[in-house]
This record gives structure tokens, sequence and C-alpha cells, in this order.
């Protein structure tokens, strides 16, 4: 027998038979009354045992006191050629409760895992099948919206897959030169033909802003995701919110299960990295974010190309749009929120449109001492989508009140107007987050 499996039949024994000794000595000692010992922990040599007792420090001094006695209980009821010394220790916060806890979540950790991996691996062999397959992210598309379904798309026609991207509000110039960008469609023109539809980096499904029919005509969906709100509203949900971008997430698959990966795959894949994980500056960018870059750098890509296709490639009305706005931030809660709010007249007055103030939020998190950065811009008739950023904070509670999503750091959702109303809503979600 192993010295562990002997250690803890020992313990064991010896956990009963005081039990058994404890429910009669509390007969005439109310102290020990609700005592309970919640384990023996046995030395290598089994000549020492540590007997951990729920119960106050009194009772555990008066268990000591009497140690002698209950190791001549322990001596006459098990037989031992050697019994043990025993010292009784306060359980407190249940070091064993703790290490179980640990245990258990190592066990799910496990089992996510392995969930995990089996969804992977059902999606790859679906999308595999398939024929005629539609992917979609949401309206106003950011990197990795367009990085993540044009790297799944062009990976999926190069297996001989019919596959289209299709995209509510189309792709800004600046992920124009992506490879496939061009021949993305609105989802307005589409037809129901597909067999399965694929949303990627999709929080919710009303943001695809797909016709009931589209939707009714796939046989199969699937959600491949990394918001932490995100919901499993497909028949398929691979979400992983440990992860830096929805494009990790497909990197995955098309790693453990070889999907064709060539330079404009690489270069999509890497843009929607690049771009979630604010160039590598957010928390999100673990090793295994560096990993990827690395590997898709080798896959030729230029950083740089990258880089200054996206970033360092701004019309001059963004700009004067961003002058405008930076112009009339407003403060709050001690300066510790800057808000940004951008009317139909800042859009009309600089020649701009809603894809023009992508990033501008940041701008408002970037001021020191702010903890929140709040962008509310124009969206419709009296309607406005609101975009926060925090620094530490975790703003996901905020979106999620008002029915939106996204991350711990960067969330977003939609109000209705009169603009005065929406910010005030606004305003006391987050004094509450802020107090
Ligand atoms: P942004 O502020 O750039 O529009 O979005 C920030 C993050 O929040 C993104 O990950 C985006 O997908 C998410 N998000 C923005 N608006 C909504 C929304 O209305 N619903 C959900 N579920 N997520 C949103
Ligand atoms: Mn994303």
């Amino acid at each position: 027998m192993s010295t562990q499996i002997r250690q803890r039949r020992i313990a064991s024994e010896i956990q009963r038979v005081l039990m058994q000794e404890l429910a009669k000595v509390s007969m005439d000692n109310k102290e020990l009354f609700s005592v309970n010992i919640s384990y023996v922990k046995m030395s290598k040599d089994l000549n020492h045992a540590k007997i951990y007792v729920s119960g106050n420090s009194k009772s555990v001094d008066a268990l000591n006191e009497e140690k002698g006695r209950y190791k001549t209980v322990v001596a006459k009821s098990m037989h031992m050629k050697y019994v043990p010394n025993i010292v009784f220790i306060k359980d407190s916060l249940t070091e064993e409760a703790y290490k179980v806890d640990k245990l258990l979540k190592k066990i799910k950790q496990e089992d996510a895992i392995v969930d995990y991996n089996t969804t992977e691996k059902k999606i790859a062999e679906i999308l595999k099948q398939g024929e005629k397959i539609l992917i979609v992210s949401h309206i106003n598309p950011d990197g990795d919206n367009i990085g993540s379904t044009l790297g799944l798309v062009n990976s999926l026609r190069q297996i001989g897959k019919k596959a289209i991207v299709a995209n509510k509000t189309g792709i800004p110039d600046n992920f124009m030169f992506l490879y496939g960008a061009d021949k993305v469609i609105s989802t307005d023109n589409l037809k129901p033909e597909f067999d399965i539809i694929v949303f990627a980096d999709c929080g919710s499904i009303e943001r695809a802003d797909l016709k009931d029919n589209i939707l009714d005509s796939a046989v199969t969906t699937i959600n491949i995701d990394h918001h932490k709100t995100s919901t499993n509203y497909a028949d398929c949900n691979l979400i992983d919110p440990d992860a830096p971008s929805t494009s990790f997430v497909i990197y995955k698959m098309f790693k453990h299960h070889d999907f064709p990966i060539n330079k404009d795959i690489a270069e999509a894949l890497y843009a929607a990295l690049l771009t979630d994980t604010g160039s590598f500056r957010y928390s999100s960018t673990s090793p295994a974010a560096f990993d990827m870059a690395s590997e898709l750098i080798s896959c030729e890509v230029d950083p740089w190309h990258v880089a200054s296709s996206i970033y360092e490639n701004k019309k001059p009305s963004q700009l004067k749009l961003l002058g405008k706005l930076l112009s009339k931030i407003e403060y709050y809660f001690d300066n510790r929120l800057a808000l940004i709010t951008i009317t139909q007249d800042d859009f009309d007055t600089t020649e701009t449109t809603a894809a023009d103030s992508e990033g501008i939020a940041n701008y408002a998190r970037a001021i020191s001492g702010v903890e929140i950065g709040a962008l509310i811009r124009i969206e419709g008739n009296d309607t406005y989508k609101v975009s926060l950023r925090s620094k530490n904070l975790d703003v996901t509670p905020i979106a999620t009140a008002f029915d939106g999503g996204g991350h711990k750091n960067a969330s977003g959702f939609s109000l209705t107007g009169p603009l005065n109303k929406a910010k005030i809503n606004l305003l006391s979600e987050i004094r509450k987050l802020l107090s």
C-alpha cells in the first residue's frame, strides 16, 4: 500500500473515532457541542496527526488540554503499534475547503476545455461539410469584425466553399486593403440560400441585422466570439472570453483542424488582432496573442503595412470631426468621467459619417485621471449609440443594463432620445458604478 493511501486511511479512521468520542463528551461539555472535525492530516511517518476542527478558539483549547486522553482513545480503538501524537488545530476558513474549491475549479476548467475543443471540432467539421456559407458580423464593423470575417471567408473559399461576407453598413475605407473586402455585400441584398450562417465577433444576434427569411433558411448557425457578454444564440457557440480577439479563436481552429492560411488570410487575422488589442496594449495582450502575431508575421504579414493602412490613413474630414469633438468634451463626477457627444450637426458640418468616428471614444479615456470615457453618437431618429471605455472598471454591467454588451474595458449599447434624456439615463448608471 502506498504511503499516501495509508496516510489517508489512518486519517479517516482517526476522524471517525474522534467524532464518536466527541459526540459522547459533548453531552457533558457544552463547549464541545458544536465542534466538528473537518479534516485529519497525517505526517508521512505517521507519527503526528493534525486534527482540524471547526469551532471557536476556546473549544480548540479545551480539546488540546485533553489531547493525551484522545490519543489513548485512538490507540484503544485502532489497535495501532505506534499511536500518533495528536494536536487540534482551528480550521479557520478551512484550508481544506479552499483546496477542494481550487480542485473543483480546476476540474471545471478542464471540463470547459474539453467542451471547447469538442465544439471547435464540431464547427470545423460542419464548415468542411457545408456548401454555401454566409459570414456576418455587426453593423458599423470594427477591425476584429472585418479581419475575422475576411480571414474565415478566404480560408473557406480556398477549400472550395461558396462563402460570402455580408455587412449591413459596409467596410470602412481604411480596411479596404484587406483581401476580399471589395467582395463584401450588404445584408439587405442577401437571398435565403445558405446552409450555414456564421456570426463572427457579433455579441448578439440582433446586431447582425439579418432578415428572418435569411436566418430561417440556414440549416445550422454558428457563433464564434470572444465577448464576455456573448450569449449562446446559435446552434453551435464557440466563445472564448479570454481570447484577445475573435480572429484568435478562428486562428486556433484553423491550426487545430488544418484550414489553409495564406498571406491574405494571415493579414486579415493579424489586422483583427492588432485592432482588438489596441495595438497590443490592452490587458488581453497575452503571450498567446504575441505568439499568434509572431506566427502570422512569419506568413509574410508586414506589420507596418497593416498598421499604416489602418491608422495612418485618415481623411482630413475625420480629423476635422475629431478636432470639433475634442473641443467640447464634458467632464462629470470629479473628472472621473469624460463624455463626448456627436450630433447630426457634427457629422454634417464636417462631412463625415458614423464610420469616421471609430476610435474617438478612446480619446475620452486617454485623459489623465479619467476612469471612464463615454461617447454618445446620433444613430437614427432619436436613437443614440453609446460607447464606453474604461481604464480598470468593468463597464459591462452598464452595457447590459441597457441591453448591450461587450468587454470589461470596452462596451456599447443603444439609447433612445431625446439627447438630454439619453444623457441623464447614461449618467445615472455611470454614477452607480463610480460610487
Ligand atoms: P464600440 O463602443 O466600439 O461600438 O463597441 C465596444 C464593444 O462593445 C465591442 O466589442 C462591441 O461589439 C460591443 N458592443 C457595442 N455595442 C453593442 C450592443 O449594442 N450590444 C452588444 N451586445 N455589444 C455591443
Ligand atoms: Mn472583437
